[in-house]
């Protein structure tokens, strides 16, 4: 694993407009890549790709992915791991307009806390889309997580997972851990980290980092009070989690729906006075491993 790219970083509901286009208006979805996966600053689609939760943002992903390295038979497409973290629709909307979706050999596993499989098959069904979940021309496969445990897709490759509850997620939602070569992203959003002891659980899961992608949706203050028990952070505890893990680097995640460009630079000047290496996740990031 060579790189990780945000395409996705909005959370609750898409924000188009061009007040919004900076730090973008897609929701959840970060993407890992293989070190030969980029030419001259495009991704190829060289495999296996890992992505964490599918809101729109994939489909950026997924046109991202149009190029296929040359003389690459569709066979050989490489095989995509989607890890779902819960299914609010910012984390799952953009799954049937993933292109690689519609690729007849390409195999697709799509990772999901067992209890929500049989969920996730009566969202993507008729009528409220053309086609079931089983009749998708990809080889798509759902496949159960337990409430904790790792996943080794390459000998160099690991994610680990445990779900935490949260309010207003009373299905709980999954926290990951990505471990590349050189480095390792932690992914913990729509957890509420209000209770002590769900802060030390989701402490312990990012520790020692490089990078931690947070869910950071309201200010400080009285708009996290007139929001507390909606299961999103404020910004100070989206930086306490940072300090108390250990990360190096904090990306502020599940940009509020509302929230024009020019207010996240605000915001972001403010958690600079408390932290040096703190920035705003946009669909501009790009981290390597
Ligand atoms: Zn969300």
């Amino acid at each position: 694993m060579a790189f990780m790219r945000i395409f996705g970083a909005r959370g609750t509901h898409p924000a188009p407009g061009a007040e919004f286009a900076g730090y973008g208006g897609e929701t959840a979805c970060l993407a890992f890549f293989a070190d030969e996966a980029e030419e001259d600053g495009r991704l190829l689609d060289v495999g296996p790709l890992v992505v964490l939760d599918g809101g729109t943002g994939v489909i950026s992903l997924g046109a991202a992915l149009a190029r296929t390295p040359k003389g690459r038979a569709p066979e050989r497409r490489p095989e995509i791991s989607i890890f779902l973290t819960h299914l609010h629709y910012d984390h799952i909307s953009g799954l049937p307009f993933f292109a690689p979706i519609y690729q007849p050999k390409r195999r697709i596993k799509l990772y999901l806390a067992e209890d929500m499989v049989p969920y996730l098959r009566q969202y993507w069904q008729r009528p409220f889309f053309p086609l079931n979940i089983a009749e998708v021309p990809a080889d798509l496969q759902l496949v159960g997580l337990a409430e904790a445990g790792e996943e080794q897709l390459l000998p160099e490759l690991t994610v680990k997972y445990r779900r935490l509850p949260s309010p207003a997620h009373l299905d709980g939602v999954v926290m990951y851990r990505v471990t590349g070569p050189r480095g390792e992203v932690a992914y913990i959003t729509d957890i509420e980290l209000v209770a002590p002891e769900i802060m030390a659980e989701a402490t312990a899961f990012a520790k020692g980092a490089e990078v931690l992608v947070c869910d950071a949706t309201y200010m400080s203050g009285e708009e996290y009070e007139q929001h507390r028990g909606w299961g999103h952070n404020n910004i100070d505890m989206a930086l306490t989690l940072a300090a108390e893990a250990g990360v190096r680097d904090l990306y502020l995640f599940h940009h509020e729906p509302t929230r024009r460009d020019a207010e996240l630079e605000l915001i972001l000047a403010l958690a600079k006075t408390r932290r040096e290496r703190v920035f705003l996740a946009s669909p501009a990031v790009q981290v390597y491993l």
